[in-house]
């Protein structure tokens, strides 16, 4: 392995600690829901799975309509201005998203969804939603990092590019369905 690609290899593995600690989170959703609630197993890999699929769909809201506020906008606090960063330098690290904002976001929606519906399916659907945003931070690193011949799924990598060329396209990350449906795809 060549030393430029293994020094790609170890940033792109090295690069979220807060990765980890979100894997974590997601298992100890997985443990504590299938511990403490009586949903059947499948009941709760099924809220799982749409849990992931919502992710796909906040994603795309957040980095639409979030994400790309005017940096002096009062809400560009919550994502724009790091964003904003981000697109002027895109290979600058830290790539992912900082943990002080992220963490309390996840865990004030994971309070308010249980409080406000009492229902057993939230932390599975939760857990999923959280792995939907692992799987984000880890292809948006790898999209920078990698050299198109070592990404996996390279259209992705391609399409994320063309958005920090063209602003208004591609803001799905982890998948290009909303942009498809909602007309923002490009190529
Ligand atoms: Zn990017
Ligand atoms: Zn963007």
């Amino acid at each position: 392995m060549s030393e430029r690609r293994s020094a790609r290899l170890l940033r792109l593995l090295a690069c979220p600690q807060h990765c980890l600690t979100f894997a974590a989170l997601t298992v100890g959703e997985a443990w504590l829901c299938v511990r403490a609630s009586a949903l059947p197993f499948v009941t709760s890999a099924g809220a799982w799975l749409v849990g992931l699929a919502l992710w796909t769909l906040l994603e795309y809201l957040l980095h639409r309509f979030a994400f790309h506020l005017p940096p002096a906008h009062p809400l560009a606090l919550f994502g724009a201005r790091q964003h904003f960063d981000h697109h002027a330098a895109p290979e600058r690290t830290p790539i992912t998203k900082p943990l002080v904002l992220t963490a309390p976001a996840l865990l004030a929606g994971l309070a308010a969804a249980s409080w406000l519906t009492g229902s057993d399916l939230v932390a599975p659907l939760w857990a999923g939603l959280v792995a939907g945003y692992l799987g984000y931070e880890v292809m948006h690193v790898a999209a920078h990092v990698l050299a198109p011949a070592e990404h996996p799924l390279s259209s992705f990598q391609r399409a994320h590019l063309d958005h920090h060329v063209d602003i208004r396209s591609n803001f799905g990350i982890t998948s290009p369905l909303w942009d498809v449906l909602l007309a923002t795809r490009r190529r």
